[in-house]
């Protein structure tokens, strides 16, 4: 399909922020962003980071998701302030079941399937997906798609 990645963005936050407790901040970028994808299942993608996002920062109620434009790219972020992943896991937690073992995360509870499924959506579009993070001081995910013709 082809598709506006702002607005499948901006509409998964507008959900998110009718269920949630959380102050779902979103920065756009200046103009629409023309992808041609696969549109559910980006929106998967968005779905579960920003799920992540949420369910990993309990005690700060902060999400930044932000849409940036770089050359011929989208770049998607969605940033927390929460418990944070060990730099030893970064490999990981890619792989499908892996959840970082911990007594917050064991509290928290998932199946360690979520972000198995981003990386093998986002890569199956020709993409990439990266994580920064700190212990105790939150998770950055991003991940990054070519723009289709139109906008580049
Ligand atoms: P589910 O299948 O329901 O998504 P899950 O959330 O445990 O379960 P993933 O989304 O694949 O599985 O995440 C894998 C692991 O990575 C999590 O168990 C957690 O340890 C860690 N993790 C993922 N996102 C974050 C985040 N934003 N902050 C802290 N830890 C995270
Ligand atoms: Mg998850």
């Amino acid at each position: 399909d082809h598709f506006i990645l702002n607005e499948l963005v901006r509409d998964v936050v507008e959900r998110f922020r009718e269920t949630s407790n959380h102050s779902i901040h979103f920065d756009d970028a200046d103009e629409p962003l023309h992808l041609i994808a696969d549109k559910d299942r980006i929106e998967q993608v968005v779905i579960n980071l920003l799920s992540n996002a949420i369910k990993y920062s309990p005690h700060h109620h902060e999400v930044e998701v932000r849409v940036r434009h770089e050359r011929n790219q989208a770049h998607v972020s969605i940033q927390d302030f929460g418990i944070g992943i060990p730099e030893h896991a970064f490999e990981e937690l890619f792989k499908k079941f892996y959840r970082v073992d911990n007594s917050d995360t064991r509290q928290i509870g998932g199946t360690g399937l979520g972000l198995s499924i981003c990386k093998e959506i986002i890569e199956s579009h020709g993409g990439s997906i990266e994580v920064e993070s700190s212990v105790g001081v939150g998770s950055t995910f991003t991940f990054t798609l070519d723009l289709a013709e139109e906008t580049s």
